[in-house]
């Protein structure tokens, strides 16, 4: 979740919480984190290990960190729990995100808010017809990098896809992702999106490239510290893919309603659910495209 803001009130915010700020180094950046407002009951450790964490998935996932600058502002609140997050580039990242002063450990460990902020980070500023491509990429990236990183089981990876995934499919009046700008269609019709691409392009590479190339490829031509339209994006990754599936899958996409038939997509990739998770099908036609996208890979 991202949007701009006045330049001149951010950096008068950021100024008056700039005190006592600690800073994490990640692959490829460095972090700066610091309290919006004093809070003797948050645990500084806890919490920085929770930003460490958050952000070598997110390093494992793109090869290295997306920026080299980030400043993660800290909004203590009652309660437990992380949430409110939101992601500007401003003089690098600027992430500000509210955590409950009760927030557990173990809370920490299964949050999802903070990696799909930072996840934001590795795409460039998109005009506002695809923030579908924005939030759909933070949505589908986010499990798969925790995953990849240790702190996610497959199970809930797909759990979580196949829960989420009918939330992003087309419901009457749609007019296509460009155009339908429903929370629905721009989180999980975005996902969608991302899904189908990156199941596209393993299929026609021999499961050899998936959406990660594309996506790091992407990074290297800009982060969200700059702005592009969404051809050139989709090109970048398809040249680093070597076969056109994200222009092909835009192009079908933009401005129809298509419809996926994700029963018989997800009964391919050999995932059933059984009692509120998944079970995994090894004999499935796809059931190898299914672990290439939740297997690490070399940076
Ligand atoms: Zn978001």
């Amino acid at each position: 979740m991202w949007r701009p803001v006045i330049a001149g009130l951010a950096a008068a915010t950021l100024a008056a919480s700039a005190q006592g700020a600690d800073r994490i180094s990640v692959p490829g950046g460095a972090i700066t984190v610091e309290l919006a407002s004093e809070s003797p009951a948050l645990d500084r450790a806890t919490l920085l290990q929770w930003v460490r964490n958050s952000a070598k998935a997110v390093a494992g996932y793109y090869g290295h960190f997306p920026v080299a600058e980030t400043r993660i502002v800290v909004s203590p609140q009652a309660g437990r729990g992380v949430s409110g997050g939101r992601t500007w580039a401003e003089h690098g990242g600027l992430i500000r995100i509210r955590v409950g002063e009760a927030t557990t450990p173990e809370d920490y460990a299964n949050d999802w808010v903070l990696v799909h902020e930072m996840t934001h980070l590795a795409l460039p500023s998109l005009p506002d017809d695809q923030e579908w491509l924005e939030e759909g990429l933070a949505t589908y990236v986010e499990p798969l990098a925790r995953a990849r990183a240790g702190r996610l089981s497959t199970e809930d990876v797909w759990s979580g896809m196949v829960q989420g995934m009918p939330k992003g499919l087309p419901q009457a009046g749609d007019r296509g992702l460009d155009r339908t700008h429903t929370w629905g269609r721009t989180y999980w019709g975005g996902a969608l999106f991302c899904l189908l691409a990156d199941l596209e392009i393993r299929r026609r590479t021999e499961n050899q490239h998936g959406l990660q190339d594309a996506l790091r490829a992407i990074l290297a031509a800009g982060n969200m510290e700059t702005e592009s339209t969404v051809e050139p994006l989709l090109a970048i990754g398809d040249r680093a893919v070597g076969v056109p599936v994200l222009a092909e899958l835009y192009r079908r996409m933009k401005n129809e309603p298509v419809t996926t038939d994700l029963e018989a997509l997800w009964q391919r990739l050999g995932i059933e659910r059984v009692d509120g998770t998944v079970h995994f099908v090894e004999d499935a036609p796809e059931a190898a495209i299914r672990r290439g996208i939740t297997t690490p890979k070399a940076a």
